[in-house]
């Protein structure tokens, strides 16, 4: 099955940033073949990453065997190396990945889930997880049959007053009882002295994670946390391919390992985390997991299967799993199980 085409274009969603400059860019990228099979991706980096697989990934491709997936995968690592180990440009082989992914599937007649587990009957449905702004929002979603909670705190700044998170955190702990997973995410703005006053500060209230407290590149920083926070470390939303994961993980950094199949390289790279990961002994729980994307992942090959909420805005496939009792269920579709909802672009 060669690979006949390649078109990728960022579809107006209600509510998405327009510029290309945000991570939140996201693209959908089509992949073509000569059996007349389509594969769909969906990758980020907006019009940025929609101009690098026009000029250098579709050449690199066409006429490509679409089924070696982790060869083409490699290809276009490796040309793109001097400019992209991370970033805009994995974002876009991220989407092409995933397209290839969907074609293996489709031409598997399976779910991806059911490539990735061997093949065994895996649709099992997952618990899931919501980010939350106070207490009252995190006792609706456990009422709702989630089975953890997140609380947003970027309100209180990038120098929070712990105490602030601390009173925050013991409400809902309160409200919940004290067997709920309850998480805290940072967005990545705190220095090192502060995530660990807050670490300190919630380390009472039994926190399953506490995430992105520093920037991504702050290795440094994230090793003297691993060392010394009472809480367990969760990041990796914003790192790349498996040499990037392969650091946090040697080294220890996290407890939690957050990749985001849409950003870090695709199912390819997803699938190595996991791999890296689970020799390692470390959990990985990939960023927005609710998605159909990284939910496959979750089917087939997590010990803790966990799915993170969705970026809701982002309504231009059909075919997203469902949710009933705050359980996600997959689709027992071919590939990834979604289509377009205007098949006219
Ligand atoms: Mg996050």
């Amino acid at each position: 099955m060669k690979i006949t085409d390649i078109q990728s274009f960022q579809p107006p969603t209600p509510g998405s940033p327009g510029d290309w400059r945000t991570q939140l860019g996201q693209i959908v990228v089509r992949v073509r073949t000569d059996a007349g099979m389509e594969g769909i991706g969906v990758g980020g980096g907006g019009a940025a990453a929609i101009h690098v697989i026009d000029t250098v990934l579709r050449d690199l491709l066409l006429g490509c065997d679409a089924g070696d997936v982790e060869a083409l995968h490699r290809a276009m690592c490796e040309h793109t190396v001097f400019y992209g180990r991370k970033g805009l440009v994995v974002m876009a082989i991220s989407g092409v990945d995933l397209a290839l992914w969907d074609l293996r599937g489709k031409a598997a007649g399976v779910p991806v889930a059911k490539l990735l587990s061997g093949g065994c009957e895996l649709l099992r449905p997952m618990p899931t997880y919501v980010t939350v702004f106070d207490d009252e929002e995190a006792e609706a979603a456990m009422a709702g049959g989630h089975g953890a909670i997140k609380l947003h705190v970027e309100r209180f700044g990038d120098r929070p007053d712990p105490a602030d998170i601390a009173e925050l955190t013991k409400r809902t702990r309160d409200r919940l009882g004290g067997e709920k997973q309850i998480m805290i995410d940072a967005f990545g703005r705190w220095d090192v002295d502060t995530a660990l006053r807050v670490a300190d500060a919630v380390a009472p209230f039994n926190l399953a994670w506490l995430e992105e407290p520093l920037p991504p590149d702050d290795l440094a920083g994230y090793e003297r946390l691993a060392a010394t926070s009472p809480v367990p470390i969760a990041a990796g939303e914003h790192e790349y391919l498996a040499e990037g994961f392969r650091q946090l993980i040697d080294r220890r950094l996290l407890a939690v390992l957050q990749p985001d199949v849409n950003w870090c390289g695709g199912m390819t790279t997803l699938v190595e985390v996991y791999l890296l990961a689970e020799k390692a002994n470390l959990r990985v729980c990939p960023h927005r997991g609710f998605e159909p994307f990284a939910l496959h992942a979750i089917c087939a090959l997590d010990a803790q299967p966990l799915a993170e909420s969705p970026r809701t805005w982002f309504n231009c496939l059909a075919g997203f799993p469902q949710i009933r009792d705050g359980m996600i269920h997959l689709q027992n579709a071919p590939g990834f199980g979604v289509s377009l909802q205007t098949p006219s672009q």
